[in-house]
């Protein structure tokens, strides 16, 4: 109760009214209710209730799939709890501050098994439980769109030119989309670090600052609606889409990771060994590329995101790492002491920021649990598919490597799982029946 009446105190002062609760789905989006300050008391002690099927069982676009918690119980609910010490501010809503909630069994109290927050959690504590401590450092792409009346889907790409990596100032963003972004972010306590225009055009990047596991992912979390939000006031569209065009690079959602232990050592380095990589640093790139066909499920979970995978592009299309080389899926950069890291280049844009996290987290412990020497690792350009093996090529094949990885699917959670696969395949089905304008053109004549 005194935290919620500094909370109110501090929110009154600031001008704010509404606070905004919003806690992920299964695809990462932002799902939200907005509450006027005088129940906040009540939303803050009791929770606020939300439809279980529409939160979770929920695919893309709203279709709600069949699952025995959800639908086919009477679609009941779920009680979301605020964490007020996530409390913000947003600059771009003034009188709004948005916090992130916990999503609870109403019964029990417990965790409900398909929250993304809640899984990160769960994969963290077996690290914390062995002395570690995962630090994650997320960059995301994205593709700016502005309304054109005259394109099939009414958007086409902001301030689009070739050659727009690193295009700095004005002349490349007419509009100082960017700038204006970087400062609301800012202000509503997004650690931003960095932002440029990415390769292909309309494609933005912008880097977050490093920090432990959970919080990373809430960051990307808010990150990305917070863009999307931005940029709808801009009357433009953020699109995370992996591949929202033929023509151009698609979006990554890299991450970059480091280990600690309890004494603030990054035990990824060791100068002593080559490349100045420790045993631990070896055995966790292991982890992640045997892990690799499992993880593309829920680093690249949609039918679009297999677009992205492809050789010479600087997106991942085969199961392998190198120093400083970003055709490969596993990079790691050059700097060593506390900086030493790997970059994990497989997520996208569309990637849930809490399942990717966990899920890449998951394969570095069952690598440092069940030491292995990484294969030879790619020298120079490369997609060369005798050297190394490809990642999956769709959706399906994804989904099926997640269900047969069982080392993978125990440590994140049967029951997690299951949802998540069923909605995926859901989610794949109304693809697979629907018929694109490449049919069209290729077999109409
Ligand atoms: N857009 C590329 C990707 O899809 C990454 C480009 C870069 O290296 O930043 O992963
Ligand atoms: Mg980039
Ligand atoms: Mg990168």
């Amino acid at each position: 109760p005194e935290q919620i009446r500094r909370a109110i105190d501090s929110l009154t002062a600031q001008g704010v009214d509404v606070v905004r609760i919003v806690h992920p789905d299964l695809p990462g989006r932002a799902r939200g209710k907005d509450i006027l300050l005088p129940h906040l008391p009540e939303a803050a002690t009791h929770g606020v209730a939300f439809c279980r099927a529409a939160t979770y069982h929920a695919g893309t676009r709203g279709e709600v799939s069949d699952l025995p918690e959800g639908r086919r119980a009477g679609m009941p609910d779920i009680v979301v709890h605020p964490n007020l010490d996530t409390l913000a501010p947003l600059p771009w809503e003034p009188g709004v501050a948005w916090c992130i909630g916990d999503a609870l069994e109403p019964g029990t109290g417990l965790p409900a098994s398909e929250s993304p927050r809640h899984l990160i959690q769960h994969v963290t504590g077996h690290l914390t439980a062995c002395g570690l401590t995962a630090v994650v450092g997320p960059e995301l792409e994205y593709v700016l769109l502005e309304r054109d009346p005259a394109s099939p889907h009414g958007w086409r790409r902001y301030a689009a030119m070739s050659g727009n990596l690193y295009a700095a100032g004005r002349s490349g963003d007419l509009d100082g989309h960017l700038l204006q972004t970087m400062r609301y972010l800012h202000a509503a306590g997004i650690s931003a670090t960095g932002g440029n225009r990415e390769y292909a055009g309309g494609q933005f990047e912008i880097n977050l600052a490093h920090s432990e596991a959970l919080y990373a992912a809430d960051q990307a979390f808010l990150f990305k609606s917070a863009v999307r939000e931005i940029a709808c006031l801009q009357g433009k569209l953020a699109t995370f889409m992996a591949k929202p065009f033929n023509d151009g690079a698609g979006s990554g959602f890299h991450l970059h990771i480091s280990m600690y232990d309890d004494d603030q050592h990054n035990v990824f380095d060791d100068t002593n060994q080559p490349n100045g990589l420790s045993a631990t640093a070896r055995h966790s790139i292991s982890g992640v590329l045997k892990h690799a066909p499992a993880l593309t499920a829920l680093c690249n979970p949609t039918v679009n995101s297999y677009k992205r995978l492809s050789a010479n592009s600087a997106a991942p299309w085969l199961i392998d790492w190198g120093l400083d080389n970003r055709c490969a899926m596993v990079r790691i950069p050059p700097q060593r002491g506390n900086a030493t890291r790997i970059e994990l280049r497989l997520p996208d844009a569309s990637a849930n920021p809490y399942l990717a996290t966990a899920a890449l987290i998951a394969a570095i412990r069952l690598g440092i649990d069940k030491p292995a020497e990484p294969p030879a690792r790619l020298n120079g350009y490369g997609y060369d598919p005798s050297k190394a093996a490809r990642l999956p090529t769709n959706l399906a094949a994804a989904l099926d490597a997640l269900e047969a990885d069982h080392e993978l699917t125990e440590t994140l959670g049967k029951a997690f799982i299951d949802t998540f696969l069923h909605l995926k395949r859901n989610e794949l089905e109304r693809y697979q029946q629907y018929v694109t304008d490449w049919e069209f053109r290729e077999y109409a004549r």
